[in-house]
């Protein structure tokens, strides 16, 4: 018996079962150099594998939009031009020529900062390999053997392996690579199966036919358990299972306290895909729409047809409730491929989020007007990031006045009524609160932010992780103040940040007076299940208590009494 403890749980579950380690076929290239003469030949020999590619992939498409990507990735001239640019001028077999070119690409995404594109390297390496077993005339099968219950082990998978993979028999999956925004893992939580990802050398730990049990909330694997852990892991997923049937029911009754106070529980999401995972959780709307991913999939700005084709379809499938879309947040951690932001000494507190946007107004009103264009279809909410000033909240919505101006002249349908909110994220934007509450329509506190900046802590910065504490009197004070300022003056005030699904955080949230909760769709159940037994008026008297504490230890003995 062997235990593997890991830090990242991609899709929680308890599990056990046998161990199927995926071996792959060799797909390295030969390293062969080529004659003048082979030139054609070898340029033909790739095309070639381009048009089976493709031809696999306009089928899989259908099924999963992820082999969408793919399809447009396979036929990418960039990565063409790379291939063929080895092929003539270094005289590069075709494999030999693909497998440098894209890992020249991969790597190019793994030195990304941001998480999310570093995986989108894993899609160019999904796609090279397709085109090298066309180029060998090899199939990867070793996906395909399943045919009994299994724990799937492998190096990494990729969204093409679900394909040939019989999901009936799939009870979780371990894999060495892979982060939480990996497709590996965004499958799982759709499978709603366990995941651990990341988890450094199990390939070597872990033999065909093990038994493995496997707690993906905790973060546990155990090779070969013995019989002690064999009986605590059978009690633990039936635990776990009663705990999922409790919480699918909890999610069909309203978010209401025993003594009716009701709030909104809404969802964080970053695309279409993200609102149609949400929906069944039976969310009240959305409360962050993050759209820096629509710009940082894209090579080039967005056109206002493509954001209006999204934002609209967001709009439909909510039927009516709010969808709060926050515009174009980028910089800081977030880059985009095709625009430079310049060498920043302190990114974070530089050129970024709604100071790219009224610096770049030709982006920022393209956006703006496909928001109030989807306004027409549903109830999109407009919300500004980053604000600092009522001078920069002023100059947001003289453009989005603008823009108004020339739809109504372009005799295009559009919301003329429009709701606009912003983040609270900076001290400067809670120091003011009065003066913005008055300006907007809504205010949503992105904690993410507003703790790094309360306390001058980076968020990324693992050396000072410990000191990253939303429950610091200063965050909650901020918190706190905000709500009041909003409330004084007519307003909603929902908190998008990390925060919000904090089940320790609720009391104090709640007791605070916060109208709308938004976080990922996942721990909306959670969060309903303690706001369900947490009495407002218990939470009211908890806060005030906190709000007065100047010690963190104080306000942990608090929350945790
Ligand atoms: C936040 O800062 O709390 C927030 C929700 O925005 P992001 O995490 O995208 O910066
Ligand atoms: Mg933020």
């Amino acid at each position: 018996m062997k235990t593997i403890n890991v830090k990242r749980t991609a899709s929680k579950g308890v599990v056990m079962g046998k161990a199927y380690v995926v071996k792959r076929p060799d797909l390295s290239a030969d390293r062969t150099v080529i004659a003048e003469s082979a030139v054609e030949a070898e340029t033909a020999r790739y095309e070639a594998a381009i048009e089976a590619a493709k031809a696999d992939l306009a089928v899989l498409a259908e099924q999963n939009e992820i082999f969408g990507a793919h399809l447009e990735l396979v036929q990418d001239p960039t990565l063409y031009d790379g291939v063929l640019e080895k092929i003539k001028d270094e005289r590069k077999n075709a494999e030999l020529a693909l497998e440098e070119t894209v890992d020249m690409f991969a790597a190019i995404f793994a030195d990304m900062d941001d998480e999310y594109m570093r995986e989108r390297g894993a899609d160019m390496k999904d796609v090279g390999k397709r085109l090298m077993c066309k180029l060998k005339g090899v199939e990867d099968s070793a996906l395909s053997g399943i045919n009994e219950k299994v724990i799937v082990v492998a190096e990494d998978l990729a969204p093409s392996d679900t394909a040939v993979m019989n999901l009936e028999y799939v009870l979780g999956f371990i894999t060495q690579e892979g982060g939480v925004t990996s497709h590996v893992s965004i499958m799982a939580r759709n499978l709603n199966l366990p995941a651990l990802v990341g988890v450094e050398g199990i390939m070597s730990e872990v033999a065909m036919n093990d038994q493995i049990a496997m707690d993906a909330k905790s973060g546990t694997i155990i090779i070969n358990p013995d019989e002690a852990a064999v009986a605590e892991y059978t009690e633990k997923m039936e635990a776990f299972w009663k705990r999922e049937k409790e919480l699918a029911e909890i999610s069909l009754l309203p978010a209401e306290t025993p003594d009716g106070k009701t709030v909104e529980l809404f969802a964080n999401v970053g695309n279409i895909e993200d609102i149609k995972n949400a929906l069944p959780h039976h969310i009240d709307g959305i409360g962050l729409f993050r759209t820096e991913f629509l710009y940082m999939e894209n090579d080039h700005f967005p056109t206002e047809e493509e954001q209006f084709t999204v934002y609209k379809e967001a709009a439909e499938l909510l039927e009516g409730k709010e969808v709060i879309i926050r515009t174009l947040d980028i910089g800081g951690d977030k880059a985009l491929s095709y625009f430079d932001f310049g060498q920043e000494e302190n990114p974070f507190l530089g050129y970024r989020a709604i100071r790219v946007c009224l610096d770049r107004e030709d982006v920022f009103k393209t956006q703006l007007r496909a928001l109030l264009r989807a306004g027409a279809y549903g109830n999109i909410r407009i919300m500004y990031p980053m604000i600092i000033s009522v001078e920069e909240l002023d100059h947001a919505n003289e453009l989005l006045e603008a823009c108004k101006k020339e739809l109504k002249a372009e005799g295009k349908t559009f919301n003329e009524n429009i709701v606009v909110g912003m983040m609270i994220e900076t001290p400067a934007s809670v120091a003011c609160a009065e003066d913005f509450a008055s300006r907007v329509g809504f205010f949503s506190i992105g904690t993410n932010d507003l703790t790094q900046y309360t306390l001058a802590v980076d968020r990324g910065n693992k050396k000072i992780s410990n000191m990253y504490n939303s429950f610091h009197p200063a965050v909650l004070r901020n918190i706190k103040r905000t709500i009041d300022a909003g409330h004084a003056a007519g307003i909603k005030v929902g908190m998008c940040g990390e925060f919000a699904s904090d089940p320790k955080a609720l009391k104090v949230l709640l007791g605070f007076g916060l109208d709308e909760f938004s976080m990922s769709a996942g721990a909306v159940s959670e969060v309903k299940a303690e706001l369900r037994s947490t009495p407002y008026a218990q939470a009211k008297e908890i806060a005030d208590k906190v709000a007065k504490c100047a010690y963190v230890r104080e306000i942990d003995a608090l929350l945790e009494a």
